[in-house]
């Protein structure tokens, strides 16, 4: 492959491969901006710490590898496509905003490899509807696992359809994969890589495996308890004997279920076969979870790397607390949290951390969220006003303005390729606006009236494209007051042109803006008692816009003027739709 050989030139330049005492000795990698150039051995490469780079296409982008803990090229096994299993839901209780915050950033990096880089993401989302969790819930309410598991599935799934995560491509299920299991548990111990025991459990041997202890430097072996019937303190289950009142299936070792970590490397390798290009989870899954199904799969597939990219979600706190987890009873529900925030707030939440760091929930960090999606839509509304003309402002800088945009975009597409680096990315969108709205201050209708609307249409157009496509927040566009201007033969714009010019005029009249301009001399008693009079007028004002906002009409006032944008309702709008969609739920 040419890239590869490429790589292979400029390592070969810089790592020295050297004869010591008659063995073959070879120097770590090239480290270079963080990233791990990996080399060659024999005809195979590596880097500097036994990751292989895989033997395949180059997407431009590198990635943090938590296996090797730095960041590498990544290269899909495939031209343009990324196959990639998440561990997905343990289905016995609601997911909470630790959850939701791991899923939309993962999300986010999918929708990037889609729409930024051109890839075809074939993702797999693992559902562990069988484990001891679960059958303790159902023991504990007298009920069939299935029950609960299909119930809280569902909730899963439309959860992260409210929070705009896309639906994974197959989202296999654990208990209808249990003969793939049990074939693929007896590949393992025909290799003599895993042994049944006394109780109808399997164990993988993770001393006659040899390669375990991948992703973390191992800890401390305990001793085994007498009564144990491992042969290593290492080794893990990959089936469990059933025990008294526990479902159970037929296998080769007796009644049983699977053991957690097979599940995973069972499923994927059925769907994906023998070897995958991406693989994430939160990160406290990295070990021992990660470290067993790589392992598994090694040891099934007979190959040294089974996953070639790890990437783990940091998790989400509440300020000054530990993690947030259902078992420390300090969680807060999807539905909970979509309560007090709309769906674009935490999308922006989630974009403004990097998805390897630790995130705070704070009210702050939601305020912060929300202070960004009014200063976007804000921009957005004034560049439309300019678009449609009611906004007048000076000639705009045009060759200033469309450097900006090509910088905004190539900082943003480098940010990208960074490891996913959002917060670099946002903070790019955040500079050209910035620029936009420093261009759009209205000055003097009598200066100029220039209209320069190409460069804002094309500016709005990469904002709409970034923000809604590739990180899916909305914002209004400006479709939506075309499209008012559509409606009834353009009338209703019509309307609305008139009744906002009357408005400005009226309000002008209240802060005797007229009277001011006409440089009329009036004593400091005079304004004040002209403004007292007129004080109710501009009460009218204010009404009418809160008015008009409740059904989402926007009506922004600037220097000399003041224009309108149709967006999204006021929270009484929100709660009419809300309280009407419960009331059809309850009558269906
Ligand atoms: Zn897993």
């Amino acid at each position: 492959m040419a890239a590869t050989r490429c790589m292979g030139c400029l390592v070969l330049r810089h790592v020295p491969v050297f004869r010591s005492h008659g063995r073959l000795a070879i120097s770590r990698g090239v480290h270079q901006a963080n990233v791990v150039y990996p080399f060659m051995l024999g005809k195979r490469w590596f880097s500097s710490k036994g990751w292989i780079l895989p033997e395949g296409y180059d997407t431009g982008i590198t990635i943090y590898n938590s296996a090797v803990k730095e960041k590498v090229p990544l290269k899909t096994l495939q031209p343009g496509l990324l196959t990639w299993y998440s561990c997905g839901p343990t289905v016995y209780d609601s997911a909470h905003i630790g959850h939701a915050l791991a899923y939309v950033k993962f999300d986010i990096i999918r929708r990037i490899l889609t729409k930024m880089f051109d890839l075809n993401v074939v993702m797999l989302l693992g559902v562990t509807d069988i484990d001891d969790k679960i059958i303790r819930r159902a023991q504990d309410l007298g009920v069939d696992f299935r029950g609960i598991t299909k119930y809280y599935e569902e909730e899963f799934f439309t959860d992260m359809d409210k929070l705009r995560v896309m639906r994974p491509t197959v989202a296999p299920r654990v208990t209808e994969h249990i003969p793939h299991i049990i074939s693929f548990i007896e590949k393992v111990i025909e290799k003599k890589l895993a042994y049944s025991v006394s109780d109808g459990s399997v164990y993988f041997d993770t001393v006659a495996y040899g390669k375990y202890g991948k992703m973390v430097p191992l800890p401390k072996i305990t001793d085994l308890p007498k009564d144990s019937l491992k042969k290593n303190a290492r080794d893990f289950a990959l089936w469990k004997g059933v025990k008294p009142g526990e479902p159970f299936w037929d296998s080769p070792w007796g009644h049983g279920r699977p053991g957690w970590h097979i599940e995973c490397s069972a499923m994927a390798s059925h769907i994906l076969g023998s070897q995958i290009d991406l693989h994430s989870g939160g990160i406290d899954l990295l070990f021992p979870h990660h470290e067993n199904e790589e392992a598994q799969c090694c040891a099934y597939h007979t190959c040294d790397q089974w996953c070639n990219y790890w990437i783990h979600a940091g998790h989400l706190h509440t300020k000054g607390a530990e993690k947030m987890s259902k078992s420390l009873y300090n969680t807060i529900s999807v539905s909970e949290l979509l309560e007090q925030h709309s769906v674009n707030s935490f999308r922006l939440f989630c974009l403004l951390s990097h998805y390897r760091n630790k995130v705070d929930y704070t009210p702050t960090s939601m305020a912060q969220a929300n202070a960004h999606l009014r200063r976007i839509r804000a921009f957005l509304q004034d560049a439309y006003a300019y678009i449609n003309g009611q906004l007048k402002c000076g000639p705009l800088d045009e060759v200033g303005l469309k450097k900006k945009l090509a910088e905004t975009r190539a900082k943003v597409k480098k940010s990208l390729a960074d490891d996913m680096d959002t917060v670099r990315a946002f903070d790019a969108v955040l500079e050209l606006i910035a620029l936009g709205n420093k261009e759009l201050q209205t000055k003097p209708q009598s200066m100029s009236i220039a209209r320069s609307a190409g460069t804002m249409v094309s500016i709005c157009s990469y904002i709409h494209y970034l923000m809604e496509d590739v990180f899916s927040i909305t914002f209004p566009s400006v479709h939506d007051a075309a499209s008012l201007s559509l409606e009834s033969g353009g009338r209703l714009a019509g309307v609305m042109n008139s009744v906002v010019s009357l408005r400005h005029q009226v309000r002008s009249y209240a802060l005797l803006q007229d009277e001011n301009s006409a440089k009329a001399v009036l004593t400091t008693a005079e304004k004040k008692l002209r403004r007292q009079e007129r004080a109710p007028l501009l009460n009218y004002c204010d009404e009418f816009r809160s008015n008009l906002q409740k059904i989402g009409l926007h009506i922004k006032d600037h220097a000399g003027t003041s224009s309108w944008s149709v967006g999204e309702g006021s929270s009484e709008t929100d709660k009419f739709k809300k309280a009407k969609d419960e009331s059809a739920t309850v009558k269906s």
